[in-house]
């Protein structure tokens, strides 16, 4: 069941996620119309949908602001448009990563924070610099795609230094939250992007597409018009019990990426190692970070300990049990 809308404002609206933006091809005309915002909001209202809308880095004029208003939303603006929009979720780009001074008026901020493979080493002195000012940060790791055996192990390691901080932050009366380490202490099961089953993207061509970086990826992947009768082809294949390895899977905290499934796989419901590497050095930290929080008597004494595993990606289960692709099928 749909819960939300994604509504990107502009073809050089701040990506949130696993994707890149579109070069700008004319600053003044990338706009999603202002018609088609309305087909948004009366989609989102008719639907008791809330709506998160994905700002541009220049200023939308008194009709679009009007149009936003009227529904339940959340703003998410590049961080140069902090002054612009308070309130609003940031995104932080690490290659474009922000002065000291500029981060000096940050207060309890919500942040979405994009790691380019190259700034991997920076990791956790960017975090040590953003968490002291943050509510929560969303960490998304671009170019996955190229990651390999020493990135896996520098991940680690930068999650191992944050982790420190994190311990020491602890003690405040409310400590940051850092979606990689602190997400997974708290679930139980999956919790998913779930793109397609629990929100749905309106483009700035004023389609329906499931995420933002469907639209900004090959032409064609769109669902058509803002309609209630939305065509999924083979929505089934998004859901979790479609997709052998991740149901199988305890890295409850992993964004099941879709789109990177279709991209690195060429099948939605299949991650790839990188995806499941990453999460399961996530899941790792987050464990050992547990552990640290209850030695120290921190909060979490009531949470539940996260078992050890011995494996890095679920699909060694296949490996090592030698199930046939028949066997691994049926779990
Ligand atoms: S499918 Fe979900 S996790 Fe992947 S890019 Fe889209 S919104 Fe992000």
């Amino acid at each position: 069941m749909l819960k939300y809308l994604l509504v990107v404002l502009s073809e050089s609206s701040a990506p949130f996620c696993y994707y890149e933006k579109k070069p700008r091809k004319n600053p003044k005309r990338d706009l999603l119309p202002l018609k088609s915002l309305e087909e948004a909001v009366i989609f989102a209202l008719k639907n008791n949908l809330k709506v998160n809308f994905l700002y541009p880095d220049h200023k939308l004029d008194k009709a679009y602001n009007a149009l936003i208003d009227e529904v339940d939303h959340v703003k998410i603006v590049p961080f140069g448009s902090r002054e612009t929009y308070p309130d609003s979720i940031l995104v932080i780009e690490s290659d474009g990563f922000p002065a000291a001074g500029e981060l000096k008026g940050l207060r309890d901020e919500n942040i979405i924070f994009r790691l380019r493979k190259n700034d991997l080493g920076k990791l956790s002195s960017r975090l040590n610099l953003l968490l002291m000012k943050c509510k929560r940060i969303n960490l998304v790791l671009m170019d996955i795609e190229a990651y390999g055996a020493e990135d896996f192990e520098q991940y680690r390691r930068q999650l191992e230094t944050v982790s420190d901080k994190m311990l020491k932050l602890s003690a405040k009366k409310d400590p940051p939250e850092l979606s990689v380490l602190t997400d997974r202490l708290a679930l139980d099961r999956m919790n998913n992007c779930s793109a397609g089953l629990k929100h749905l993207t309106v483009a700035p061509d004023g389609k329906l597409y499931l995420c933002p970086a469907f639209y900004y990826g090959r032409a064609g992947d769109t669902l058509g018009g803002i309609r209630n009768d939305i065509p999924i082809k083979n929505r089934h294949l998004l859901e979790l019990k479609y997709s052998p390895i991740c149901r199988i899977c305890d890295a409850y905290h992993c964004r099941r990426c879709v789109f990177l499934n279709k991209k690195l796989t060429l099948e939605v419901n299949t991650p790839s190692s990188q995806q499941c590497r990453i999460s399961h050095i996530e899941r790792e930290a987050s464990r050992l970070y547990l552990q640290k929080l209850k030695e120290a008597g921190g909060n979490p004494v009531a949470l539940a300990d996260i078992p050890e595993i011995a494996y890095g990606d679920p699909f060694e289960i296949v490996e090592t049990k030698k199930l046939s692709i028949a066997d691994f099928k049926k779990l």
